[in-house]
């Protein structure tokens, strides 16, 4: 059984009052914003967040307005930060806490793990934070200062999460878990960092195996990579422009597709078995398609390395009216700009960047 003892306990709750930083939902810890907080932490980084987190709570101050928002509205607000599915939950719980608990929200770790997209992390941070349920965080930070601490080879194996999470609970009941858990993930966003720990300055240093070891780079181990498995697909990017303006012909995404009910040009999954043939074929056939093709642009989900060759036809004039409502043509300004106004697919935004640089390009060789 691993044990933490109370020393180490009070010497990293007291970093923590004197070193935390000054983050938003910690001025003000209410359910809401410590909830889209923690979402939009997965897979972000702090100073990646803040922006967003402040334009969210701007456009939907509260569970109310997140749940009464269409899910392209809220899409528009996650573009650029990925993992829609993540804003999909939110918006989907948003609504089980408006429409059936009435706009309050669960105070309980296991109520919280009703809600869509709600995992133990979730549950566990929210509760911890608002209202100080004795539950403790389990993410890669709390993970790496584990490993170094106990000096644990096994860092990934859910023995070791489940040992550590009870010796940290055991404190709960002396130290307010919501100072507690903050207090590990912290630690290991600025002090017990991946790489270049400042272990001098560690208030955990007097217990710490691997530094007493001085072998704190072999924790956590490396991770066994997944294979990675690559998808091609052809992306038709077609362009229509008049003096002042220039118009885009975007597709709805289907639904149990990446970026699903997001915008994105017309995409042939598959197609391409080898890139390199097509991009040749598609060079010397750009008369009759009237088409350019780009290089293939790569694009990382999870485990799938995707690459996509853009098709790029640009023709002027006025577009006309499509008849499908899943396909349509926008003002590129009002899909790609600053401050898009609907929610456009990552890849989309990847390649409409290089079709920007290309037609640069040949802009400049025109003149
Ligand atoms: S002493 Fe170093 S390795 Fe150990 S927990 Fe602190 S920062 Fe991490």
């Amino acid at each position: 059984m691993l044990q933490i003892d109370r020393k180490s306990i009070a010497s990293l709750v007291e970093w923590f009052r004197k070193n935390q930083r000054d983050l938003p939902w910690r001025r003000d810890p209410h359910p809401y914003k410590v909830w889209v907080a923690e979402v939009m932490s997965q897979q972000t980084q702090m100073n990646t967040l803040l922006p967003y987190f402040h334009r969210f709570m701007e456009r939907f101050p509260s569970v109310g307005h997140l749940a009464q928002s269409s899910i392209e509205e809220v899409f528009v607000a996650w573009t650029g930060l990925g993992y829609y599915s993540r804003a999909r939950n939110l918006h989907r719980a948003a609504k089980t806490v408006t429409e059936d608990l009435k706009g309050r929200f669960p105070t309980s770790f296991g109520d919280w793990l009703e809600l869509s997209g709600v995992g133990p992390y979730t549950a566990a941070a929210v509760t911890s934070q608002c209202f100080d349920s004795p539950h403790a965080v389990w993410d890669g930070n709390v993970l790496r200062v584990a490993s170094r601490f106990f000096a644990e080879s096994q860092a990934y194996s859910q023995g070791f999460k489940t040992a550590v999470s009870r010796a940290l609970e055991k404190h709960m009941s002396r130290v307010p878990s919501s100072q507690l858990n903050q207090a590990v993930m912290e630690l290991g966003a600025l002090v017990c960092t991946p790489v270049k720990p400042d272990c001098d300055n560690c208030p955990l240093r007097r217990k710490c195996r691997a530094f007493a070891d001085k072998n704190v780079q072999l924790y956590p181990p490396a991770k066994i990579k997944r294979r990675e498995h690559v998808v091609h697909a052809v992306v038709s990017v077609h362009l229509k422009k008049t003096a002042d303006d220039c118009f885009v012909l975007l597709k709805k995404r289907d639904s149990g597709l990446w970026y699903s009910g997001m915008w994105d040009f017309p995409t042939e999954l598959g197609g391409v078995q080898n890139p390199q043939i097509t991009l040749l074929r598609l060079k010397d056939k750009k008369n009759d398609l009237g088409t350019i093709a780009l290089k293939p642009i790569k694009h990382s989900i999870t485990h799938h390395r995707i690459s996509l060759l853009p098709r790029v036809k640009v023709e002027v004039g006025l577009n006309q009216p499509t008849e499908d409502s899943e396909v349509k043509w926008f003002n590129v300004e009002q899909a790609f700009g600053d401050r898009p106004q609907i929610p456009v697919a990552t890849t989309a935004r990847k390649v409409m960047r290089a079709v920007s640089r290309w037609l640069d390009q040949v802009k400049e060789k025109e003149n």
